[in-house]
């Protein structure tokens, strides 16, 4: 079976500087936060050409925490993308205010800026756009919209790490990004890690603040906070990591490219598009995901089916819109304001993407989809 995903290359790969690295931590005796942590911090900051970079226990807190430094609460609203995993407008939903949706870029599978500005209202405080599969939401029209009306820009960098917009990274752009380290995402731990970033300072200090209980001097709490702390085994995974993830990311657009030339049949007989990069961006590819093009969701899944019967693993993100979760009931969103979100969850298939994927199989994916969709219609 050809996997979505291979972490154990990566990790014969790096197995000795990984191991020495985690044995230097376990003899340390300091295992939450402290030396390598702050270490971490200094070197990913300067990788993205930030000012502060703040570890925190997963990607869905850091997206919490930066709703509770910005002051979003009950009665606010945040304009969001509903093609997104959960822990997007879930961290709204926590802070105690409502997610708005706007409907998406077919082409980027991010965001319609066009779409943001009838949606705001005098209760909007943010945006809060997703770098969905490795590739920038269009930062320039994002930024100058949020500067027209005063709003906050918090960047959901889970899937975006060292992407870039014109010559800035994504999470340096807004007024605070948000990553994970979840082992799947680009920069992967051994476990649950994530990420803030700013240029602001007194935003950094209050985010600093809200992972170890709104504290700056112990036992003294002056805001509310949680528990979100990175822990040193996985600040020194990332570290051993952080130096090879251009080369990685490198390693996935060489996959893309061989997926563009794989595929063109496909896509020249109308069957098929391939992700294709917006203007003045780069993208790094954590998915790389294709339009069963006119396909109904029961179609695609069969799709996807077949593909596993043929030895190819294909993941679906996302099948389901977020206005279309039971949690968002409430909010009354109709699917006829979204007819390209609608579109998009019933024709997105992501194939199987990491750097260290073959020719060969890369091969064997190409002609498994190709034998499964001429044979088949393309409309169930
Ligand atoms: C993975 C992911 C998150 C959440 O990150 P965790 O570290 O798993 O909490 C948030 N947003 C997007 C788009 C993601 O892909």
């Amino acid at each position: 079976m050809i996997p979505i995903l291979d972490l154990t290359r990566q990790y014969s790969a790096l197995k000795a500087d990984l191991e020495s690295a985690l044995l230097e931590v376990a003899e340390s005796g300091q295992y939450v936060l402290g030396k390598y942590v702050e270490r971490f911090e200094k070197e990913i900051a300067a990788y993205l050409g930030v000012k502060h970079a703040i570890g925190c226990a997963n990607g869905s807190d850091a997206l919490y925490i930066a709703m509770e430094a910005l002051g979003i609460r009950a009665g606010d609203e945040v304009i969001t993308t509903p093609f997104t995993f959960v822990a997007t407008s879930e961290a709204v939903n926590r802070a105690g205010a409502s997610p708005v949706f706007a409907d998406i870029d077919p082409v980027t599978f991010n965001i319609d800026v066009s779409k943001i500005e009838a949606k705001i209202t005098p209760r909007t405080k943010a945006i809060l756009p997703v770098h969905l599969y490795g590739q920038p939401a269009d930062m320039d029209a994002l930024m100058t919209l949020a500067k027209k009306h005063n709003l906050s820009v918090v960047e959901d960098c889970a899937q975006s790490i060292g992407a870039t917009f014109g010559k800035q990274m994504t999470g340096a752009i807004g007024t605070i990004g948000c990553f994970s380290f979840f082992p799947t995402k680009n920069l992967g731990a051994m476990g649950d890690g994530g990420l803030l970033t700013t240029n602001d300072d007194a935003l950094a200090e209050k985010l600093k603040m809200i992972r170890v209980h709104g504290s700056k001097q112990r036992y003294l709490h002056e805001i509310f906070g949680i528990n979100s702390r990175l822990d040193a085994m996985q600040a020194a995974v990332l570290s051993v990591k952080l130096p090879h993830l251009d080369s990685w990311a490198d390693g996935r657009r060489a996959v893309a490219k061989r997926y563009d030339e794989l595929l063109k049949p496909l896509v020249d007989a109308g069957l098929i598009e391939t992700p294709v990069v917006g203007k003045n961006r780069t993208a790094v590819f954590h998915q790389y995901t294709i339009r069963i093009k006119g396909a109904t969701g029961k179609w695609r899944d069969e799709v996807q089916a077949k593909l596993k019967d043929a030895g190819v693993m294909a993941m679906i993100y996302y099948p389901i819109p977020q206005y279309n979760q039971p949690t968002h009931a409430h909010l009354g969103c109709k699917a006829s304001d979204y007819p390209q979100t609608e579109r998009t969850c019933a024709e997105v298939l992501s194939l199987p993407m990491f750097p260290e994927l073959t020719a060969a199989e890369q091969q064997q994916v190409a002609d498994a989809l190709s034998g499964i969709l001429v044979k088949q219609p393309v409309k169930a």
